[in-house]
């Protein structure tokens, strides 16, 4: 067993915990839980603690809570959603590498190559494979978001899984072999049938639903007409910037990039 995993029966150690069960983290008085272990509400387990990192110089303890249906005393768990939508980032971030963290080693024990059994690599976040020496690391998925601008009017789309009449930037997974700018024009030409060009980077965000990141730009249309793909979409649209509908919540990079490009337009006007 390595040194990163330690038993939580005979952790001495302080630090900052985050406790997490599926998506969802435990929080006493709105704050992670900070000091030894007694700081967690009590529960029998044989998951063990693991070190996932130091947050202002101390460190940061992750171990899943063992019973999804039942409740701790003494505090609640809150999704990563609400955590990102109450403004805190430095919070938000951390739970969400709690939540990443949990998700890669709960689903790396076994080898994917082999089937052996994996343990834990002491010097970096991996599992490693002794028996046929394949090693995995938390999976990372890279996909694009773009604001889309057409004259005074940005492109916007309403996907199925968005929030009532929210309407947001278009975003896709990159696939093997293609750059973040190949990922732009593709998913801009499969989802919407419109070609676009000047595509500049602005930003990143790390999104734990469950491992994106975000990677962040603004281009221009080139040319095409509108056609959907309603596998994807249910709807999308030029606005004029000054008729815009219902946007993504403030935190997200997608409303980022749309109060930019929204700037940028006012601007050149
Ligand atoms: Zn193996």
């Amino acid at each position: 067993m390595s040194e990163l995993y330690i038993s939580f029966s005979s952790s001495q150690g302080k630090g900052t915990w985050i406790l997490v069960r599926g998506d969802q983290i435990w929080l006493k008085d709105g704050n992670l839980p900070t000091g030894n272990k007694d700081v967690l509400p009590r529960f029998e387990s044989d998951a063990n603690a693991v070190k996932v990192g130091h947050w202002q110089g101390r460190p940061v303890w992750m171990i899943e809570w063992p019973d999804r249906n039942s409740d701790p005393e003494m505090g609640d768990f809150f999704s990563l959603r609400t955590l990102m939508e109450s403004g805190d980032d430095a919070l938000f971030q951390l739970a969400g590498r709690g939540v990443q963290l949990a998700t890669f080693f709960r689903t790396h024990r076994f080898c994917g190559q082999c089937g052996a059994r994996m343990r834990v690599v002491q010097d970096e976040l991996a599992t490693h494979c002794d028996h046929c020496q394949h090693r995995c690391y938390p999976r990372i998925s890279p996909s694009m978001i773009v604001a889309v601008k057409k004259g005074k009017q940005l492109l916007l789309g309403h996907s199925p899984r968005h929030r009532a009449e929210v309407y947001s930037t278009l975003a896709g997974f990159t696939e093997p072999g293609e750059s973040m700018e190949d990922t732009v024009r593709r998913e801009v030409m499969e989802e919407v049938g419109l070609k676009v060009h000047n595509i500049r980077y602005i930003s990143s965000q790390n999104w734990p639903f469950p491992h994106s990141m975000m990677v962040g730009f603004i281009a221009d249309y080139h040319s095409g007409e509108i056609d959907i793909d309603f596998n994807e979409l249910s709807d999308a649209q030029f606005f004029d910037v000054d008729a815009l509908p219902l946007l993504p919540p403030h935190g997200t990079i997608a409303r980022q990039l749309i109060d930019l490009a929204i700037t940028e337009i006012r601007q050149q006007q």
